[in-house]
């Protein structure tokens, strides 16, 4: 235990997803000897982040803006959605390159044990979205983990009484994970290769 603030930066830091005990004193111990300004640009950062980015209105992504980048691109396609846990799963489904329609970020996976229910998810938005017959595929790329699993069948039952194909990513991607821990040339087969539910 360290004295004070330096052990409340090293609690905080803690708490940061990835970050262990170790890390956590290794970083608190970098800002303590780095220049002032480097530290003030990160806290500014930090701040600004919370309180300028949004989600779209659309798809819940990150933006900047009411709508984000990819739901305001008129070259992109709305008969496709391709539906995702978070943000960053966006991230790693453009790198692949292949996916030129829309997407729909459901804020999480269905999560018995942690408390996560269908309606804590953005499962009523995707419905209203689905409402306008515009869609002709609904992909559903979740986690390959229980969680994805669970939500990727509550969906799959959700969309069966709809005219709208349901596909999932083929399987290959690396179990128990996050979508986005697999490479891109696996993700990229994995999504070339969906199949119909
Ligand atoms: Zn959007």
């Amino acid at each position: 235990m360290y004295e004070g603030i330096v052990q409340d930066l090293i609690d905080q830091l803690g708490k940061l997803p990835g970050i262990g005990p170790k890390s956590a004193q290794r970083i608190a111990f970098h800002l303590l000897d780095a220049d002032e300004d480097s530290v003030r640009t990160l806290a500014d950062v930090l701040i600004r982040v919370k309180d300028t980015v949004r989600f779209c209105e659309v798809c819940g992504n990150v933006s900047a803006e009411t709508l984000c980048r990819i739901c305001s691109d008129p070259r992109r396609s709305d008969s496709v959605i391709c539906v995702v846990e978070e943000s960053k799963d966006i991230v790693a489904i453009e790198r692949i390159r292949e996916f030129k329609g829309r997407y729909h970020v459901l804020g999480g996976a269905i999560d018995p044990i942690g408390g996560v229910g269908p309606n804590d998810l953005r499962i009523a938005e995707l419905m209203k979205r689905l409402g306008s017959g515009e869609t002709e595929e609904v992909i559903l790329a979740l986690d390959p983990n229980v969680e994805g699993e669970a939500t990727s069948s509550y969906l799959s039952r959700l969309l069966g009484s709809m005219d709208i194909t349901v596909t999932r990513l083929a399987s290959g991607l690396p179990v128990g994970g996050d979508l986005d821990y697999a490479d891109e040339l696996t993700l990229g087969r994995a999504f070339l290769g969906r199949r119909s539910v």
